[in-house]
């Protein structure tokens, strides 16, 4: 049985990294029908912050990675202390001012051979110190509670990210002392900026939260994160949480590292925007408080068909609110004199139309840039105060000639 966990340190609110980490575990358990674990590695008090589990939780919720087993190290310590006391007696630890030290041999390697990329990892014990296992407040550290756990919890497979990879001759020579078998090490390649520096938040990558904040949908992100360092083989790009469940293969977790790119991110939500059905985009836009009262107002024919209509425009679901603000909110659209003038011909023109539509609209628009000399750009400014937005005419039908009429004489 294929045992995997993800172990985070509930230090801040998980970002892209970590999240990729879990998704990979999830992916590669619910591929080979195993178990996906979650630990909550809380020893180091210092580093602690008291609404990151509850984070943790929430994100995985939120993109369904459920698991299927969860631990918290804070309540186990009695375990860790066994297990120290263990390696005290065969004397492979030693008391050291409180604390209980490992010590790890001073000649040979430590090797192993790596999943990704299905390399062997090396180094020498001499440039290997003796670590603490068990600080004097009886807290373990990193090092030690996990392997203890994963031992313990019979993790067959550890996949994480690389900057792991030198804590590993550590973990691998506690399990020598315990004559444990190793699980299978998989270190998946670090993301970089675009710069190809550590990623950070000056390359627009956030907390998780953040993203569903902003109006990114949960497939799309799963996407975008399964694509950092792994692909199917194919030229395949869009993918579902079950497909990637079929597809996913630790041999195809790539060894070069991958580079985070916003761009792409938008790319996926917009494309997943662009798939859901209506009722379900209408549930989803959230608009503002002060929008979601005028909208109130508005016969849900209308409104209905504004979303259909935004949602060919939408990059986030929070575009809606943006495309839309013209519509629902007193706006404050300041006009110079010529453009008054222009929205005064715009009103004329509009009342000449026999019948209000998506093509006379656009008739009348192209007649006005003929005659005034004037560009699409200057009639969404008038109309909307901004250069681009909604493809006017089609929004201007829908909003019908009495609504567009209203919203022009508040221009002049
Ligand atoms: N607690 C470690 C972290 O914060 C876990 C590393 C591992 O997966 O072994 O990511």
């Amino acid at each position: 049985m294929i045992r995997v966990r993800i172990a985070p340190s509930p230090t801040g609110i998980p970002h892209i990294g970590n999240t990729r980490t879990a998704l990979f575990n999830f992916l590669f358990a619910r591929h080979n029908r195993g178990q996906f674990i979650l630990r909550i590695e809380d020893t180091d008090r210092v580093r602690y912050v008291p609404e990151s589990e509850k984070a943790i939780c929430e994100i995985l919720e939120w993109l369904g990675l459920l698991w299927d087993e969860k631990y918290v190290q804070s309540g186990r310590l009695d375990i860790y202390r066994e297990y120290a006391d263990k390696l005290l007696k065969n004397e492979m630890a030693y008391k050291d001012e409180g604390a209980v030290r490992f010590k790890m041999p001073k000649e040979g390697k430590t090797s192993w051979a790596d999943e990704v990329g299905k390399k062997t990892i090396s180094f020498e014990n001499k440039t290997q110190e003796d670590f603490v296992i068990l600080k004097s407040d009886g807290f373990p550290t990193y090092n030690f509670a996990n392997v203890v756990d994963d031992y313990l919890m019979k993790i067959t497979h550890v996949i994480r990210g690389d900057e792991f990879i030198s804590s590993t001759p550590k973990h691998i020579q506690l399990y020598k002392a315990f004559d444990w078998k190793p699980p299978v090490f998989a270190h998946l390649p670090v993301i970089l900026g675009s710069d190809r520096q550590k990623l950070s938040k000056r390359h627009g990558a956030e907390s998780v939260l953040y993203y569903r904040e902003q109006g990114y949908l949960k497939e799309a992100l799963l996407n975008f994160m399964v694509l950092l360092g792994w692909n199917p083989g194919e030229d395949r790009e869009i993918m579902s949480i079950d497909e990637m469940v079929r597809l996913f293969d630790l041999k195809d977790v790539n060894t070069a590292s991958p580079v985070f790119d916003i761009k792409k991110l938008e790319w996926f939500n917009g494309h997943y925007i662009r798939q859901l059905p209506i009722e379900e985009l209408k549930s989803k836009i959230n608009p503002s408080a002060s929008l979601r009262a005028r909208i109130k107002n508005l016969d849900t024919k209308i409104l209905d068909e504004l979303i259909i209509l935004a949602q060919t425009r939408m990059t986030t679901l929070n575009d809606f609110s943006e495309l839309t603000r013209w519509i629902f909110e007193e706006s404050e659209v300041l006009l110079n004199e010529k453009e008054k003038q222009l929205a005064q011909k715009l009103i004329e023109a509009f009342l000449a139309i026999e019948q209000f539509s998506n093509e006379t609209i656009l008739q009348t628009l192209k007649t006005l840039i003929k005659t005034e000399g004037v560009k699409m750009s200057n009639f969404y400014k008038i109309i909307t105060g901004k250069e681009t937005g909604l493809p006017l005419p089609q929004a201007l039908e829908i909003l019908g000639r009495e609504k567009t009429l209203g919203i022009l004489k508040k221009r002049i």
